[in-house]
């Protein structure tokens, strides 16, 4: 495997992420930061702003970080504790940056922490770019500058200060205001815990903020938001009055919610309900990955908007809505990107869009649902040890086209492994690009529907392997 996953470099602290990954990593952006500025003609050194999470390791990595930068003569701004989405406006709003660094490992238990690269328009390091910076990793060729020209560091305490007031900005206050929503916010000890309650009382709301200190050794509940991490924000919840629960990751770039019954929010459902709101108010080409609910498409449909399918992973979801001028975009896990504010996941902007969409649409929380249509998904991973991924899954491409007429199926997703389009659902059967394993998944109208698929896919992967 790779230097980066799916999400930047992560690995156990001192196990998979040592410091000196972390030194190499950080010479290795200097070098590729280096090399690009040479061609400008520019002459001041190249910046990088560097921040973490709440996590104990956080400074140990980042010692690393900030002696492979500055050795090599890049300058360095140290934002200290903020969330990934804060640390990528900054960098995004600031045109002497040159570059982002952010410590964290994200909704990884305790143990792990990370570093993901973000380039100089605030977005995550495009897949060729991290093949750039790996292949100086390997080679390591590093520079190291003569003692007069190594870098130099200041900090910068504004970073998420800046971040809030972009959103206040571009976010209908007054309507959210005259609301006086009553929430719960469960940042579960991670970066969000610096910038959502806040974001929320400077909304107008009442809030009962749960786990809101900062602290690494996350001992209110693990860094995921799953529901069965929220049990407590739910049953407070429930009968209390409160309009409505927001729960970070430890990055808070995701954002999941809970209505005022005390019941969890499906993220799906959720991406969908927003894409609605937006598309009503403003028309434009939506972007979401092939494993994204059945609703998200419907909704750009009837609204006559362009979709398009990207790989899994918000990098190239970010990627694409670049290019095709997307209003908005996402994958179901809590991860809604609007580009009106910048083009990553976004925690905070997402729990914004939902008070504002509560507010203009005058529903409550518990009837989100009902503005999206209804599915069921079926999924299931087969272990595939002994066969090459790409191999099988070209036999399975060749035997699903020789039988098209048979099967039903009306179109074909090939941009990450292979989905099926029914009418009224899908098939996908996805190699996973770290472990030995195909994901299969369907989503139909009924279950009975959603089955059949699921079977379908299951049917052609075990003959093949
Ligand atoms: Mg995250």
């Amino acid at each position: 495997m790779g230097l980066f996953g799916t999400n930047g470099v992560r690995g156990i602290v001192n196990e998979g992420l040592t410091p000196e990954i972390a030194l190499n990593l950080a010479r290795s952006l200097a070098v590729y930061l280096l090399e690009k500025k040479s061609g400008t003609g520019r002459r001041t050194s190249p910046t990088v702003i560097l921040g973490t999470d709440t996590r104990i390791s956080g400074m140990m990595l980042k010692s690393a970080v900030v002696s492979g930068l500055l050795a090599s003569g890049i300058a360095v701004m140290d934002v200290g504790v903020v969330p990934t989405p804060s640390l990528q406006y900054y960098v995004k709003n600031h045109s002497g940056v040159d570059a982002g660094m952010i410590i964290t490992a994200s909704h990884n238990p305790r143990e792990y922490n990370g570093i993901k690269l973000i380039a100089s328009d605030g977005t995550e390091f495009s897949r060729e770019s991290e093949k750039v910076v790996e292949e100086i990793y390997n080679s390591k060729r590093f520079m190291h500058a003569e003692w007069s020209k190594t870098g130099e560091i200041c900090f910068e305490q504004n970073c998420n200060e800046e971040y809030l007031a972009g959103i206040l900005a571009i976010i209908d206050r007054k309507a959210i205001e005259k609301k006086g929503f009553k929430v719960v916010t469960d940042t579960g000890n991670g970066a969000g815990s610096l910038t959502l309650p806040k974001l929320m009382s400077s909304l107008g709301c009442k809030v009962m903020a749960l786990g809101a200190q900062p602290d690494g050794t996350f001992p209110w509940r693990n860094p995921e938001p799953l529901p069965d991490a929220l049990s407590e924000a739910a049953a407070l919840m429930s009968g209390s009055g409160f309009d409505l629960g927001i729960a970070q990751d430890g990055d808070a770039d995701r954002a999941v919610f809970i209505d005022e019954n005390g019941e969890f929010i499906d993220d799906e459902i959720m991406l969908a309900a927003i894409e609605k709101y937006i598309l009503h108010k403003e028309k434009g080409p939506v972007v979401t990955t092939v494993s994204t609910s059945q609703r998200f498409t419907d909704i750009a449909k009837d609204e006559e908007v362009d979709i398009y399918y990207t790989a899994v992973g918000s990098v190239d979801v970010g990627r694409k809505m670049v290019e095709v001028g997307a209003v908005y975009g996402g994958e179901g896990n809590g991860g809604i990107i609007y580009p009106r504010h910048q083009v990553c996941r976004d925690g905070a902007m997402a729990a914004a869009l939902v008070l504002e969409m509560l507010a203009h649409t005058g529903m409550k929380a518990s009837e989100i649902k009902d503005t999206v249509p209804t599915y069921f998904n079926e999924k299931v991973k087969i272990r595939v040890p002994d066969k090459n991924l790409k191999e099988v899954m070209a036999e399975i491409t060749k035997k699903v086209t020789d039988e098209k007429s048979k099967l039903g199926y009306t179109e074909t997703e090939k941009i990450d492994g292979l989905k099926l389009w029914f009418n009224g659902g899908w098939l996908l059967i996805r190699p996973s690009g770290t472990e030995p394993i195909i994901r299969i998944a369907a989503e139909a109208k009924n279950k009975e529907d959603a089955s059949k698929y699921l079977e379908i896919g299951e049917k052609y992967v075990k003959a093949v392997i």
